[in-house]
């Protein structure tokens, strides 16, 4: 009897923080894993655990031509400046990479014949007018403010997943990400989460933006990367939501880092950024009947492995 052929997986973004989580979780499914990253936002830090053949990483811009060798069975589309810092330094690489970038790898799907999964974003709702936010709902997104680069290319990003669907016959899957947290977020990547325990530890201030009102939902990484496999081994083609539904203010998970870490720092308030959405918590109905995904992980739990990393990093690094 023929022995099945080992599963290649391709992931664009391998190099990040959920990017390089995915490539661990695929590996241990027994998985070969090509993973493909600039180091833009990425870093091979992330990577250097890994110790397998079974793992190639190729120094690459998918904004470019992509050339991978052999067959391939599926491609995870990550790649994407992520974090607000990050897009509003390099708006018009940002939206290179959702339209030209999306585009390659869709290329790529095609030829090697392969399923195509997108992680989009929470972001496509903007500022939403719905909440909680449910897949159908269509989003309250300014086209034109500082953080549209990031929505807008994501929105179009998906536009030409679902366009490669149709007209192609391609069997694509897209996942809306909302915010996502854990081990190997970088210190200075400027969102909430790292910055607020990087401040803990090093006992500065932590910088609530706003008043803190506004909400965020914060799933662990290592459960959302099970979601994202359990969409990609689906047959649904809509956009998924993926995230945890507790939904806490930024004053509260400000707080909640410094008891847990038993900091002496103080919350200061600074000015809230342009378009910040005010709340935000997925729906996650449509996962859960899909794939019967949820997350477990409480976000205390999560924070404290979190913050125990940060603590060996920088026990490692010697510095932030
Ligand atoms: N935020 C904050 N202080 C910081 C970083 C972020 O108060 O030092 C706020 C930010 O304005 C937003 C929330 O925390 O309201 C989540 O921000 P993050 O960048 O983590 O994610 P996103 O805005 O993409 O949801």
């Amino acid at each position: 009897m023929a022995t099945e052929r080992q599963k290649v997986s391709v992931i664009t973004g391998a190099a990040g923080f959920i990017g390089s989580h995915l490539s661990d979780y695929l590996l241990a499914q027994g998985h070969r894993v090509i993973g493909l990253d600039n180091l833009n936002t990425g870093t091979l830090r992330n990577l250097e655990h890994i110790d397998t053949d079974d793992f190639v990483y190729m120094n690459m811009d998918i904004t470019g031509y992509i050339d991978i060798p052999g067959e391939v069975d599926y491609i995870y589309h990550l790649a994407c400046p992520a974090s607000p810092i990050d897009y509003l330094q390099i708006p018009l690489h940002t939206l290179k990479v959702g339209a030209v970038g999306t585009r390659n790898a869709l290329g790529l799907a095609k030829a090697k014949r392969a399923r195509f999964l997108i992680t989009s974003t929470s972001e496509v709702y903007g500022d939403p007018e719905v909440h909680p936010q449910t897949e159908d709902y269509w989003g309250n997104v300014n086209p034109i403010g500082p953080r549209s680069v990031y929505d807008e290319a994501k929105r179009y990003a998906e536009t030409t997943t679902m366009a490669y669907h149709r007209q192609q016959g391609l069997d694509t899957r897209i996942v809306r990400l909302f915010n996502t947290y854990g081990p190997r977020m970088r210190p200075y990547d400027g969102r909430a989460v790292p910055t607020f325990i990087r401040q803990a530890l090093e006992d500065k201030h932590l910088t609530v933006f706003g008043d803190g009102s506004q909400t965020r939902s914060f799933c662990y990484v290592s459960e959302l990367v099970e979601g994202i496999v359990g969409i990609m081994n689906s047959d649904y083609h809509g956009p998924v939501n993926l995230g945890n539904p507790g939904e806490y203010t930024i004053k509260q998970l400000a707080e909640m880092i410094i008891e847990m870490t038993g900091s002496n720092s103080k919350v200061v308030y600074q000015v809230l950024p342009t378009d910040d959405p005010k709340r935000r918590r997925p729906d996650i109905t449509l996962v859960k009947k899909l794939t019967g995904w949820e997350p477990t992980i409480p976000v205390d739990d999560g924070l404290s492995q979190t913050v125990d990393w940060f603590k060996k990093y920088f026990e490692e690094e010697g510095t932030f």
